[in-house]
Parts: C-alpha cells; structure tokens; sequence
C-alpha cells in the first residue's frame, strides 16, 4: 500500500455512512468527489472567524480573508506549475472556465469562418461554448474523431488544421471513456501550427500530477469539486501573455481600474477576469484540498487509482455479457460498461439498492454516445480512498444484477 488506505479513509467522514442499511461504496468520484476534514474545517473556521469581501476593506478581517484567498491562489500555482500566480484566474468550475475563454477569446480573437477543433470525446462543456460562438459569430467547428478504443485519431487530428484555425480545444481526460489523451504531443502539434490550446483537465487533475508548463498548455481549465475541494470554485489557468491580450468576460466590480460613463479601465491580471465577489472562502478550502492531496503525493494517487481500475476492469471482464466501453492504453480511473440488454438505467438502480453509487446515463456526453451507437453507460469512477474491497462489492453486485435478468 501506498498509503495507509484506512487512515485515508478517516478523513472521509461521509465513507462511513450507510444507504439502505448498506456500508456505502462512493464509486461516482467523477461526477463528485467527497470532502475530507480539513476542506469543510476550513471552511466553518472561515466563516466563524476570518468572513469579510475580499480586496476591499482597509479592516482587519478584510486584509486577512484577502490574505487568505492570495495564499489560496499561490497554492494553485504551483499545484499546476504556473510562472505566476497572475495566470491562475478563479471560476466557478470548469464549465465557467471554458465559458470564459469562449467568450472572451471569440470577441478578440475569432471572426466569421474561423475554426475551433474540439474532440468526440468531449463533454457537454466543452462543445455547448463553442456552439454558442457559432451561432453569434459564424466560426466552424471540426472534430477529432476516435478509434473503437477510445483514442483519438492524431493523423485526423493533424488534417484538421487550416489556415482558420485559431483554438484548439481538448479534454485531457475522457469522462466517459477514461482515455488520458497525449496532450503534450497534441499541443505540439497545435503550436507547429500556430494554434494555441485550451485542456479541460476536469478529468486530469484529480488524478495525475499536472504541469501546465510542461504541457506548453495556453489554457488549462478545472472543477475544485473534482479534486476534493468544495463546489462552486474553479480555476481558469492561461498564459500571462493571452490573458494580457484577451477582452476582459464579465463587468463588475474588482475588475476595473478606474470607471466613468463614459469609459472604463481594466484592472490587471489575474482580476481582470474576476468581476464581483469571489467565493473567498471555497477558494481557501480548495487549497486545504490541494494540500491533502499533495501531502499523499498525486504519483502514489495515480499509483493506486491505476491498480484499482486495472483490477476492476479484469474482475468485470469475467462477467458474461460485458462490454467494457473505452479500452485505451492509456486510461484513468473511470470504468464505464454495459451488460447483455440490460439498460444502463436498471443496472445503476439495483446497484445503487446494494449502497453502490455509480453514475448512469450519456455522462454529458451525447455525441460521443451517439458515435458509440448507445444510449448511455454505467459508470464506476474510482477515487483516492476506494479500495479493492469496494471493487469486489461493485463485481459482486453486477453479477447479482446480471442473474436477475
Ligand atoms: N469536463 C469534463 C471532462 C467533466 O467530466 C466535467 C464534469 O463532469 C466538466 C467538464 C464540467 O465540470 P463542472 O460541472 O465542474 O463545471
């Protein structure tokens, strides 16, 4: 063991409880991961004893939450390895993010036939924007497509590029599939051209040691709540020199310099992009979470989670009538499968009955459902404190399943 599991699992006190007289198994890690001690400590102690806005008062409690929400910032810069605490802007989660740099790249950057590459693997978060764009601005967008394993087609990718194209726009983790895509060599290819890259690292972040310089990446988005923080709070990395370029996104307060009627300046980075009041206190607990999972180390993470799914997808093999869907080389901790006719539906409630929570449906994701030909999945995502136990709890429940039908 990597890390004392048990003692891990302390920390959780939400793993404890039981559903239906049942102990739970928490397998929907992807959808929402829990929170441990220290994140929702953090956040009572906030409230009770720091709460005051942010950046605006000359009083104690003001300077100290403003304190604590810039200390949060430097955490997340080098949780991802930013040059600088002025690239980490924060959101609401990654689905703002990409929000934000659609918006804002597409007013300075894209006009009437320009083009965005996206994959088939995306999330609805990271298509929806783009569409958005299309339909104000007329740009096109174009696909990667994917092999029947769930990897996407780098020969396809590279004929994509034209002289139009101004974004690329990729998740770096497959949701649904788990295919951690080859990111790094994507954004090379991407910059041969010219053409800058957005990652939606919703997927990546909680379990694998990311560098946003290493990557080369232009822009990195993702959710606190997926890495054991709180909801409500995400980040928006981009490098200094887009960001200086890009329009500002919302207005408000906190992202100007100076305004009359008549004309407004832009306060610098990170809070040009930060109109109102952040959620100062979800940003200090996400840092108390990038701690934690730093202090178990994010190789000892990726280290388990790998063992664990290897370990389930081998177990749920023997099933008759599985079909594993996403079989890439290169996989995170999602497991996503159906069996027999069974429906997707019917497979999570009966799980769920035997307190196992997995996710059922298209996962955000109907396009890629729809070039997989099915309506949806189930899918078990792992976590930091999921344990071989839990899986052979998961194994036993979908052959229990799969006898009833
Ligand atoms: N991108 C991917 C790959 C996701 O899995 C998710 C959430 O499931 C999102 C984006 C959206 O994240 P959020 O709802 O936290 O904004």
């Amino acid at each position: 063991m990597i890390y004392n599991i048990n003692k891990v699992r302390e920390d959780f006190p939400i793993l404890g409880r039981e559903v239906y007289g049942k102990p739970l198994v928490y397998l929907d890690n992807g959808a929402t991961t829990q929170k441990p001690r220290v994140v929702v400590d953090a956040m009572v102690d906030e409230y009770y004893s720091v709460n005051a806005n942010v950046h605006r008062g000359v009083h104690f409690l003001s300077q100290q939450a403003t304190e604590l929400h810039e200390a949060s910032r430097e955490t997340v810069r080098r949780f991802i390895n930013a040059r600088s605490t002025n690239e980490v802007i924060f959101t609401r989660g990654t689905t703002e993010s990409v929000n934000l740099l659609a918006s804002s790249f597409g007013d300075g950057f894209m006009r009437e036939g320009d083009e965005v590459i996206i994959s088939t693997m995306e999330h609805h978060s990271n298509i929806v924007p783009w569409q958005l764009q299309a339909a104000r601005r007329g740009i096109a967008i174009k696909v990667i497509p994917m092999n029947d394993q769930g990897e996407l087609l780098l020969d396809e990718y590279e004929k994509l590029f034209s002289e139009r194209t101004k974004l690329v726009s990729i998740t770096h983790v497959s949701n649904v599939l788990g295919t951690i895509n080859p990111v790094r060599q994507m954004i090379t290819m991407a910059h041969e051209h010219g053409v800058p890259v957005l990652v939606d690292g919703a997927q990546g972040v909680p379990h694998a040691a990311v560098d946003v310089q290493d990557l080369d990446a232009d822009f990195y988005a993702f959710s606190g709540h997926k890495v054991y923080g709180p909801t409500g709070v995400g980040v928006l990395y981009g490098k200094e020199e887009w960001l200086d370029r890009l329009p500002p996104y919302q207005g408000g307060g906190e992202m100007i310099q100076t305004v009359t009627f008549e004309k407004t300046t832009f306060n610098e980075l990170p809070f040009k992009f930060e109109a109102g009041t952040p959620d100062y206190v979800a940003t200090t607990a996400l840092a108390r979470a990038l701690d934690y999972v730093t202090a178990l180390g994010m190789d000892n993470i990726a280290l388990h989670e790998h063992e664990l799914t290897q370990y389930a997808m081998n177990r749920l093999r023997e099933i008759p009538g599985m079909r594993l869907i996403g079989e890439a080389e290169h996989k995170s901790s999602v497991v996503s499968f159906l069996v027999g006719d069974i429906h997707h539906f019917d497979m999570g409630t009966l799980l769920d009955r035997l307190g196992i929570a997995v996710r059922t449906g298209h996962h955000c994701a109907q396009p890629l459902m729809q070039r997989l030909g099915i309506e949806g999945t189930v899918r078990a995502s792992f976590g930091l404190y999921n344990t071989k136990e839990e899986v052979d709890i998961l194994v036993a429940g979908v052959e229990r399943v799969s006898r009833m039908f």
